[in-house]
């Protein structure tokens, strides 16, 4: 069966006095568009009923609508979900809504328990019947569960958390409580901020800052914090043994304007190009990025080099992610029909293309082609990552092992395949210091191949379950 990858966004927001919040979903969740576009939805509590608005496509297609300014109701939740090859999508949408002993609960949730498929097998051993494929119906349903005999959150969570192996950022609304939790080794973000005379929980801060709310900070691992009626209580559901904050986030997922454990992604992506600079410095007219994800990376590179920056490269706004269609015939030619140098730029110049990261290889390999057709008299590739050579079990959709370019390559063999004249990536030490926090506290799980939990193979190697 697919399983959906879980590299989405997330929302809860609660007000102390009476007032529309759904608006306020709505603006967080396009907000966050770029961590899903599959699907999205919102729930929200009226004081008597929870309603759940939600549909496949893009939050101002499902959400738009006018009627959501006339929804009753102060506090509620959102999701965004991220992009998966078939399988039985609509039934996936989140949130999950289940109604239980003490009252509906909804579930939002931004990440992948890597043992999910084990404790599904275990329970429908003992008559559960599972609707979806989702961990998130798995979680959601845990927690009933456990509220039956524990019926406050932190504590069923605390038991619940000792059978999740893996990651979830989670909002759960119940009833007029909002709880933000984050998994204990921290793998996706989560944060907390002032919103009016209420909080909210936002995966990214940049949610927080559209909303015109004040960040506070990250909700830490390990830890849930309860929203109600615009109050704010904490608690500690599990010990955290470390952390394994997920690199990518900062390469590549996260908005350039969000801040994460401290660091703006912004400035860590400019510095990853700046330490770029230093480890491969190449002779050149112009540096340019990959856009959009490329750009920061980019500039940082140029700034430190002493080259020329300038935009080499446009993107077509319209055309949704490459990386994501299911055929790589697909991948390919979208990806040109996404992407096109500007001739004036690029032409008769020896030029520094710099891109966050290569998975497949796809992006490099079409771009740099058009480069040269444009003209361009040498292409020098910098990538502000690490090579990636192993599956990310947490969320991120990079399926079996030999689709990675890197993966036991040289970087003379990887620059011929793309077509380059040469090509640099970034160092683990270099991601480290541009991150501002030492390796151990991250998970650069697909890069080392090293992961902060034990994981099934059978996760890794195919990415399905059951
Ligand atoms: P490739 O084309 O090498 O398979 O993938 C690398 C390109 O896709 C880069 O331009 C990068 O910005 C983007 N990318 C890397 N990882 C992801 C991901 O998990 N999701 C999406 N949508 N794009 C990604
Ligand atoms: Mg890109």
């Amino acid at each position: 069966m697919d399983r959906p990858q879980d590299k989405c966004g997330v929302v809860g927001i609660s007000f102390g006095r009476k007032r529309s919040v759904a608006p306020f979903l709505y603006n967080a969740l396009r907000a966050l568009q770029h961590r899903g576009q599959e699907s999205c939805g919102i729930t929200v509590y009226d004081g008597k009923e929870l309603t759940l608005h939600s549909g496949m496509g893009y939050v101002h297609e499902v959400l738009g609508k006018k009627e959501l300014k006339d929804i009753e109701g102060s506090c509620g939740i959102g999701h965004t979900r991220y992009s998966t090859t078939g399988g039985s999508r609509a039934r996936n949408v989140q949130p999950f809504v289940g109604s239980t002993d003490v009252g509906d609960l909804a579930l939002g949730h931004n990440g992948d328990i890597v043992n999910a498929c084990e404790i599904m097998q275990d329970r429908q051993a003992r008559g559960w019947a599972f609707l979806t494929s989702s961990d998130t119906e798995l979680i959601l349903r845990l927690l009933a569960n456990e509220l039956v005999d524990n019926p406050e959150v932190p504590k069923a969570m605390a038991i619940v958390a000792k059978r999740l192996r893996g990651a979830y950022s989670l909002c759960l609304q119940v009833g007029e409580s909002i709880y933000g939790i984050r998994d204990p080794l921290g793998i996706r973000p989560l944060h907390l901020g002032h919103i009016e005379d209420g909080y909210m929980f936002a995966s990214e801060s940049v949610a927080i800052d559209t909303l015109g709310g004040d960040p506070i900070r990250d909700v830490e691992p390990g830890e849930v914090v309860e929203l109600r009626k615009g109050r704010l209580t904490s608690h500690r559901f599990a010990k955290s043994k470390g952390t394994a904050h997920c690199m990518f986030e900062w390469v590549y997922f996260a908005r350039p304007d969000s801040i994460i454990e401290g660091s703006e992604v912004y400035k860590v992506r400019q510095k990853i190009g700046r330490i770029l600079a230093r480890e491969h410095p190449i002779e050149a007219d112009v540096a340019f990025g990959v856009p959009d994800s490329g750009r920061a990376h980019a500039l940082g590179y140029a700034t430190e080099a002493g080259i020329e920056y300038d935009e080499g490269m446009m993107k077509n706004r319209y055309v949704g992610r490459t990386f994501i269609l299911p055929s790589q015939r697909t991948r390919e030619s979208d990806t040109l029909a996404k992407l096109n140098p500007i001739k004036s730029v690029v032409s008769g110049k020896k030029v520094v293309m710099v891109d966050d990261s290569i998975v497949r290889g796809t992006t490099m390999r079409r771009s740099v082609k058009m480069l040269r057709r444009a003209g361009a008299e040498e292409v020098h590739v910098r990538i502000g990552v690490p090579h990636i050579i192993a599956p990310c079990p947490f969320g991120i959709d990079m399926k079996t092992r030999d689709q990675f370019l890197a993966r036991g390559r040289t970087d003379e063999e990887i620059s011929k395949i793309i077509g380059a004249d040469s090509v640099g990536y970034l160092s683990l030490p270099g991601l480290e210091e541009a991150i501002g926090l030492p390796l151990e506290r991250l998970c650069c799980g697909c890069l080392t191949e090293e992961y902060a939990l034990d994981i099934p193979e059978g996760h890794l190697s195919d990415n399905t379950i059951c």
